[in-house]
């Protein structure tokens, strides 16, 4: 028996990749054999592996990505401590390493519009992404009505499930709208949900947590819910001027110094 050609073992190894469907192994080969020159077969089959691995990788995140629906690319390190003082370097580090997300831990930011809530909300769904996690984003708003809706429409239970589903949710913007019985009651039962499962929660809310009760008319919902997201919660409140006031006062502050030079 003659042992098969380099050419043709070369061939059917193309196949079993083609066929097990590597690609990025595949279109990989040729140039790891060439490049292997006195690589063990271990080293070779590693490189090309983790070729295939980094492909996998990098596709799993895109689609976690187009799937949390975040509104903006915001990463945590865009944000300017500097300008915020309210919210501490060490603070951004220490929730950048997710642990809050695998402790089911959640984080609430509560501050006036501008502070940069929704920035630091959006930074974290995009480093919980990286991380390996499915992501989620809504603003409350959004989450209610599509409760309304599924309810209206028989798929309460698809909805309530699609909310429970990821390992983050982020909820933008609670409290700009107060939330009628059944608005707070849908909210409250997604939270419940998550908290029921160990599963984490970004808020961001303008309203400090004594005002509560006002954004759900009913104090008892308000302090149920109040009760889950503050178990294992990081509470992160921001006070200070508006960020996009800041630069728009710079650019007056610049306006009117020209203005006054050019008289
Ligand atoms: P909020 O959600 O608190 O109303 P946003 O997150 O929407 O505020 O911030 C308003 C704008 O200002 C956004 O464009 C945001 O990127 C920017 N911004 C706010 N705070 C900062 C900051 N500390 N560093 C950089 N950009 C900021
Ligand atoms: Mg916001």
């Amino acid at each position: 028996m003659t042992a098969p050609s380099p050419n043709r073992t070369y061939q059917q190894l193309r196949a079993h990749l083609a066929y097990l469907k590597l690609d990025a192994a595949a279109d990989a080969l040729a140039g790891v054999l060439d490049g292997a020159d006195d690589a063990s077969h271990v080293e070779v089959l590693e490189t090309l592996l983790g070729i295939e691995a980094e492909a996998t990788a990098t596709r799993r995140r895109e689609s976690r990505r187009r799937l949390a629906g975040l509104p903006a690319e915001h990463r945590l390190d865009d944000f300017d401590t500097d300008a915020q003082p309210s919210v501490a370097p060490e603070l951004l580090r220490d929730l950048a390493t997710l642990r809050w997300v695998d402790d089911g831990g959640n984080v609430l930011f509560i501050g006036p519009p501008g502070v940069g809530k929704t920035m630091l909300a959006i930074g974290l769904g995009h480093a919980a992404i990286d991380g390996g996690h499915r992501v989620y984003y809504t603003t409350a708003a959004d989450l209610v009505a599509r409760c309304h809706k599924a309810a209206i429409e028989g798929r309460w239970a698809n909805t309530m499930r699609f909310f429970a589903a990821p390992q983050l949710l982020i909820i933008d913007e609670l409290g700009y709208l107060p939330l009628t019985g059944e608005a707070a009651s849908a909210l409250f039962q997604v939270v419940n949900r998550r908290y029921a499962a160990g599963q984490s929660i970004v808020l961001t809310t303008n309203r400090g947590i004594s005002q509560w009760g006002e954004i759900f008319d009913d104090p008892v919902v308000a302090a149920a819910m109040l009760d889950r997201l503050m178990h294992r919660s990081i509470i992160v409140p921001i006070d200070g001027d508006s960020y996009r006031m800041r630069t728009h006062r710079n650019h007056t502050h610049d306006l009117r110094k020209a203005i006054t030079l050019g008289d």
